[in-house]
């Protein structure tokens, strides 16, 4: 089986200051582990400072625009310049309070990588498609959208991450075999399109992780890590979830 190699990702959302930079920052460098990789998902702001202490940044979303007339955009040409080497795409609340469609994140993904970033793809079903028996459905559309767009190679240089809607947020984690079963699913379903894609893509588990069901969700077969939110806001519990990958 191919080996991956697991990260565990902080999404600070519309949280963190420049002391909050040297905080976190500190403590990830004084942890530094080959074995994993460790990026921060800072407000836009706050790029350049996470860079400048060392480590793996990224912006928590992108333009799917070219330079040009897109007040208050962020364009992944200038993210790259500054030193991020990831973006968040589809985050569920892109989706759901800033309407993006899978297209637009299809397209999100597309110009993240023409500008040498990695898009971390998320995904997720919200509770009533859950309770309605949608998640695969929903899941398998919002990858299918960039692979109708590039093609299933252009997986090969990206991250999924599956975070189901209903449990961003909310202390209400996916068990651990909750999260396995749809991590299987995409497995499976991408190798029905490219079986190398499907056995080293990384797929990153992202929800109410904590430091106390962090290593049980990371210690599924086909979970390679986690994007975490609250979590990631909080020195102790961060580098725990670390540890725990
Ligand atoms: P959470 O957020 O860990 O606070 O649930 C995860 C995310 O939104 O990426």
């Amino acid at each position: 089986m191919a080996q991956r190699k697991p990260i565990v990702a902080g999404n600070w959302k519309m949280n963190g200051s420049l002391e909050l930079v040297s905080e976190i920052c500190g403590e990830v460098e004084k942890h530094k582990n080959v074995n994993l990789d460790v990026i921060i998902f800072p407000p836009a702001l706050l790029l350049k400072d996470v860079v400048s202490k060392g480590i793996l940044a990224g912006t928590q979303t992108i333009s799917e625009f070219d330079s040009g007339a897109f007040t208050g955009e962020i364009h992944a040409q200038l993210a790259h310049e500054l030193g991020a080497k990831y973006t968040l795409v589809g985050h569920s609340e892109r989706r759901s309070l800033f309407s993006e469609s899978n297209q637009q994140v299809a397209d999100k993904f597309a110009k993240a990588q023409e500008f040498g970033l990695v898009p971390i793809l998320c995904v997720g079903e919200t509770e009533q498609q859950r309770d309605a028996g949608k998640t695969e459905e929903i899941v398998a559309q919002q990858i299918k959208a960039v692979i109708d767009k590039l093609g299933v190679a252009a997986l090969n240089n990206s991250v999924i991450a599956y975070e189901p809607v209903w449990a961003i947020g909310t202390g209400k984690t996916a068990t651990p075999e909750q999260a396995q079963a749809v991590h299987k699913f995409i497995r499976d379903m991408l190798s029905s399109y490219d079986e190398h894609v499907a056995q080293t893509l990384r797929i990153l588990y992202g929800g109410s992780v904590n430091e106390k069901n962090s290593e049980s969700l990371f210690a599924q077969a086909d979970i390679d890590g986690g994007l975490i939110g609250g979590a990631s806001l909080q020195k102790d519990a961060f580098i725990s979830i670390c540890k725990s990958a």
